[in-house]
Parts: structure tokens; C-alpha cells; sequence
């Protein structure tokens, strides 16, 4: 589903990623871990191409992001065809980035809508699914101000979902939430997983990663130090950086 073959990303002078190598199989749940600035969200955006990649070449679901090889070389593709590249792939961050002024159902049926041209009815039905998926049928005329951490990142994965995306990304989903309402943002995730979606989760949950993980990567200095099922990285890591890492969260 993702091949990073060699991705580097240079911001100017500063070299951000430095060569990641990763491959993530359809169904696959691929935690990553690592200290803070070794490049972790940089490469989530890269590939959904919100960056461009400075050099290496990229796959999602076989195809190459943001470009066209044609004899050895690369040309951009055009706006339309990123953008229906990136529809493919949802997004969760950090901070659910929901729209203020829009109920709960609104933001899950803006993208569908607006996009993807989904007449209204069909995308509210998909919608009200969505949100009883996330256990948050009952919040749908809610404001997201009106809603706990939880329950709007809740609405956030329903928001990506509801654009069918064959990949989720997630950046540290729960980080920003008071540490009660980790574990029902979690749960979403979790039931995510075992539907068989591929997700690549950026978190320092351990115990998700442990549990719910098919592979655990861990970055470091803009490259990949190791990969490995969560048992074999968070049990005997085999590389001095890890075990350093390892032993300041564990
Ligand atoms: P992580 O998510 O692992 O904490 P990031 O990917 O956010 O790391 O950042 C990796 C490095 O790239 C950091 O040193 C950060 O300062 C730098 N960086 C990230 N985004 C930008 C940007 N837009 N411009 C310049 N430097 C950036
Ligand atoms: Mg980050």
C-alpha cells in the first residue's frame, strides 16, 4: 500500500528526511515512534504529498505521488491529479482542525459533498454511519465547541473516513487530549484496525502500538533505525538509539 523507496526532504539547508526506506502492506497497522523533530509528521505529509519530497520516489496504493515517470524522469502532475491522488489518503492530526461554525454532521459531510459531488441525502446517510461508528450518532447537531477533546477527534476520523480513503494517517491523534479521553479515541482507532484498515500512526502510545500494531518503526535524525513487529522492537531492540529512546518513555 505505501513504498518510501530513498525519501529525502531538504527545508533549504536543513535535511529533514534522510533517506527513508518503508514499505507498509494493504491491511497493515505501522506504528511509528521516535523523538521529537526526527522527522516523524514530515514524512506523514510527504506522503500525502502536502510536501514535496526533495528526492527517492514514493508509492501509495502503486501509485507514485505527485508524479509521472516517463523514461527515467519525473514530471509533477497536475493539481487535479494530486488532489485525486489525495483523496485517497485521510488525515488525522494532532489537533482535530474541525470547522467551527459547522455541526458535527456538516464537517463529516462538507468533503463528500464539496469533492466528490455526493448529493446531500446519500452523503448525510454516509455521514450519520460514520457517526455511529465513532459512537457520536446522538452528538450529530452538536457544535464541535460543544464537544470534549475526544469526541471532536471522534468526529475528525468520521470527517476522514467519510471520503473512503484507502490509507489513514495519523499524527500523534491524541496527543493534545486531557489523558481520560485517550482511550475512546483509541478504541475508534482500534475498531479502525481490525476492519482492516491500513493506518500508519505516528503516536507514543506504546500500549496501542503493542496491541494493536502489526509493525513498529522507529525514526530517528530523518531515517528509519528499525522496524519490526511491536514485540521484537519494544522487547529487544536491536539498535543503541532505540534502547536509549526506549528506556526515557517506557
Ligand atoms: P517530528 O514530527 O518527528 O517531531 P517534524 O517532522 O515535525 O518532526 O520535524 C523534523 C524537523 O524538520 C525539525 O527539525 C523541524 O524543525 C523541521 N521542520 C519541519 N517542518 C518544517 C518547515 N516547514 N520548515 C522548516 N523546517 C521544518
Ligand atoms: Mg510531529
Amino acid at each position: 500500500m505505501v513504498v518510501a523507496d530513498n525519501v529525502h526532504k531538504h527545508y533549504g539547508r536543513t535535511h529533514v528526511l534522510r533517506g527513508i526506506d518503508l514499505e507498509v502492506r494493504r491491511g497493515e497497522v505501522c506504528c511509528v515512534i521516535g523523538p521529537s523533530g526526527s522527522g516523524k509528521s514530515t514524512f506523514l505529509r510527504c506522503i500525502n504529498h502536502l510536501e514535496k519530497i526533495s528526492a527517492g520516489r514514493l508509492w501509495v496504493n502503486g501509485q507514485l505521488m505527485g508524479y509521472r515517470e516517463k523514461g527515467g524522469r519525473l514530471h509533477e502532475l497536475r493539481e487535479s491529479e494530486i488532489a485525486a491522488q489525495r483523496r485517497e489518503i485521510g488525515m488525522v492530526f494532532q489537533r482535530f482542525n474541525l470547522f467551527p461554525h459547522m455541526s458535527v454532521l456538516a464537517n463529516v459531510m462538507e468533503a463528500p459533498v464539496q469533492v466528490k459531488r455526493v448529493p446531500r441525502d446519500e452523503a448525510r446517510g454516509i455521514a450519520m454511519d460514520l457517526l455511529e461508528r465513532v459512537g457520536l450518532a446522538d452528538r450529530a447537531t452538536a457544535y464541535p465547541e460543544q464537544l470534549s477533546g475526544g469526541q471532536q477527534q471522534r468526529v475528525a476520523i468520521a470527517r476522514a473516513l467519510a471520503m473512503s480513503p484507502s490509507l489513514m494517517l495519523f499524527d500523534e491523534p491524541t496527543s493534545a487530549l486531557d489523558p481520560e479521553l485517550v482511550g475512546e479515541v483509541l478504541d475508534v482507532m482500534k475498531d479502525l484496525a481490525e476492519g482492516g484498515m491500513t493506518m500508519i500512526v505516528v503516536t507514543h502510545e506504546m500500549g496501542f502500538a503493542r496491541e494493536v500494531g502489526d509493525t513498529l518503526v522507529f525514526m530517528d535524525g530523518g531515517v528509519v533505525v528499525e522496524r519490526g513487529t511491536p514485540r521484537e522492537v519494544l522487547g529487544s531492540p536491536q539498535h543503541e538509539r532505540t534502547q536509549a529512546f526506549l528506556s526515557k518513555v517506557l
